[in-house]
């Protein structure tokens, strides 16, 4: 917004006491990102100093905390406010925000536009077992994770083999007593993407920030490396074919033991779900002090729990590594168009436009709806493309009397044919259980059509055709206004800028630089929330 608008006034409402979203919340043991950290930044936003090619959550969050101070984001940011509804008013064309306060108190926010950055991996989910309230010792969960839990010398259950739980073992088993994992599925266990975990060294650091070139070209050619991933993710190449040889191997060669690669090496391709690097977690389950019951558990007992077998196991604390709600169903009301909630309309599949709008939720918008580039190659750029994607529509509705974009219910049936289409031919949708796909009709609902670049490319320009554009004139043109240029009145633009020496390939007129005088308009660009 800052970069490309000058009138505007922007709200975000954050539940939590600070920012940094999953990398606030989620602090168990061993969190970390499963992407280098040089290629987990913004494109425009380098950091020469991470500690490791893999850091804590704690630095991650860090890093997106500074970036707020640097940026000076912290004025629109109203911490510990959480929205408990939105609703479309047809009349005034404002989306009405109920905003629950840190008193307790329930205010309305009106807004143009309404932007939804509340994540997938966000509402934290406990497991569906009987007796679990009746667990004398402390439960866990990984993302609401409860730091004065001392694991030091307990006995520890741990239900779940998801990214989460791989990366728990490994911290927790040296300091435990006793770690018992309880797995129902298994699941591919990479190594990590490029290289090793490693830390930085300070001469390290020091080249990355004193020579010319060192760190972009780190960062490029880590960026490059996670693009050879797509083809994996595609059932018939032969990069899946190599993909499950290599994993396999190093998998069998890590557990050293038949019986146990059996049990833990999967039958469904690699990248069905996602796929994790797991340092040390397979060395882990080879520990004397770690039991791995693989089956379900039939219930919790106030001392341990009773799996399928009957058999009985016992611990002081259960982490519980069970994973999210990723329906996509907003957890509060969303209301559009026609008194139809969001909630109700997506009960069985997130059927969005591009993953970012919804037909019957006027200017309202998604960062990392449903079908995003989310385990598709690189994911930040992305993010900032969904961003620009927005701004590029809030400048037209702006500068061209625009009431409001309404997706086509034609162009997401469309969308939605085709990335179903797409995703029979894509590892995701093959036999495996995995969050990537939701509800009943069991269909992949959270990863893109395609490669992260794919995604880029689809949102680089907005496809005006598959939205429902209203006025807030009767003509649509009377946004020409009193025939002044904008290029002409602003005294600081250069009216005669496409005079130039030789054609160096600029676009003479950009979109979100004007070309025409608003003035006699009115409105601009008022309030996003
Ligand atoms: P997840 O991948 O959904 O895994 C949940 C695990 O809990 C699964 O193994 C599941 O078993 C098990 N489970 C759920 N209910 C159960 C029950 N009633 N009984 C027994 N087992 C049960 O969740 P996650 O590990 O939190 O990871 C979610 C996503 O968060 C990741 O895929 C990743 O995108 C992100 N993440 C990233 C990082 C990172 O960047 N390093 C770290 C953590 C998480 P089934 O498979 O049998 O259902």
């Amino acid at each position: 917004m800052k970069t490309s608008f000058t009138d505007f006034t922007l709200d975000v409402f954050e539940k939590n006491a600070d920012i940094g979203g999953t990398w606030f919340e989620n602090r168990y043991p061993g969190c970390a990102c499963d992407v280098p950290s040089h290629i987990y930044t913004y494109s425009f936003e380098p950091k020469w100093d991470w500690s490791a090619n893999y850091p804590s959550s704690r630095e991650i969050c860090e890093y997106f905390s500074n970036f707020a101070d640097k940026y000076g984001l912290r004025g629109y940011i109203k911490l510990r406010h959480k929205i408990v509804g939105a609703r479309w008013d047809d009349d005034s064309s404002e989306w009405i925000i109920e905003v629950l306060d840190p008193h307790g108190n329930i205010f309305e926010k009106r807004s143009d536009f309404f932007i939804s950055a509340a994540g997938i991996l966000n509402s934290w989910r406990w497991p569906d077992i009987r007796g679990l309230n009746s667990f004398q010792g402390h439960v866990l969960h990984t993302a609401n994770w409860e730091e004065s839990v001392d694991l030091i010398g307990k006995r520890v259950g741990l239900i779940g083999n998801g990214s989460s739980a791989i990366q728990v073992l490994p911290s927790i088993q040296p300091v435990t007593e006793h770690v018992t994992t309880f797995n129902r599925n298994p699941t591919w266990i990479s190594t990590p993407w490029g290289e090793e975990y490693r830390t930085y060294s300070e001469e390290e650091k020091r080249e990355f920030r004193d020579k010319p070139g060192a760190l972009l070209k780190l960062r490029r050619d880590t960026e490059r490396g996670l693009l050879v991933f797509f083809p994996l993710l595609l059932r018939e190449s032969q990069a899946q074919k190599d993909a499950v040889q290599s994993v396999m191997d190093e998998m069998k060669r890590k557990i050293n033991d038949d019986d146990l690669a059996q049990k833990l090496i999967p039958d469904y391709p690699v990248g069905c779900r996602r796929l994790s690097p797991g340092p040390n977690y397979l060395e882990s389950l080879t520990k004397s002090n770690v039991t791995t019951f693989y089956g379900g558990i039939k219930e919790v007992t106030p001392t341990g729990c009773v799996t399928d077998d009957d058999q009985e196991h016992h611990f002081d604390v259960l982490i519980c590594a069970t994973g999210f709600d990723t329906s996509y169903r907003p957890q509060f009301p969303i209301v559009g168009r026609n008194e139809v909630d969001l909630r109700r309309e997506w009960k069985d599949e997130p059927r969005s436009y591009l993953g970012l709008a919804a037909h019957g939720f006027p200017n309202f918008f998604m960062l990392l709806g449903p079908n995003n580039p989310i385990g598709n190659g690189p994911l930040l750029i992305c993010m900032e493309l969904t961003a620009s994607y927005i701004a590029t529509l809030m400048n037209r509705w702006q500068k061209q009397n625009i009431r409001s974009f309404d997706p086509k219910k034609e162009a997401v049936d469309d969308f939605m044919e085709q990335k179903d289409l797409f995703m029979q031919k894509a590892v995701w949708s093959s036999n495996c259980k995995s969050w990537y796909k939701s509800g009943p009709t069991g269909k992949v609902t959270a990863v893109w059509p395609g490669s992260s670049h794919h995604y880029m490319e689809t949102v680089a320009q907005p496809r005006y055709e598959d939205y429902e554009i209203t006025y807030t004139t009767t003509n649509r043109f009377a946004y020409l206004g009193n025939g002044f240029s904008q290029m002409e009145l602003n005294p600081n633009l250069d009216p005669v800028h496409y005079i130039r020496e030789m054609d160096d390939g600029r676009s003479m007129f950009p979109e979100l630089m004007s070309t025409f005088n608003v003035k006699d308009i009115g409105d601009k660009l008022k309030n996003v929330s």
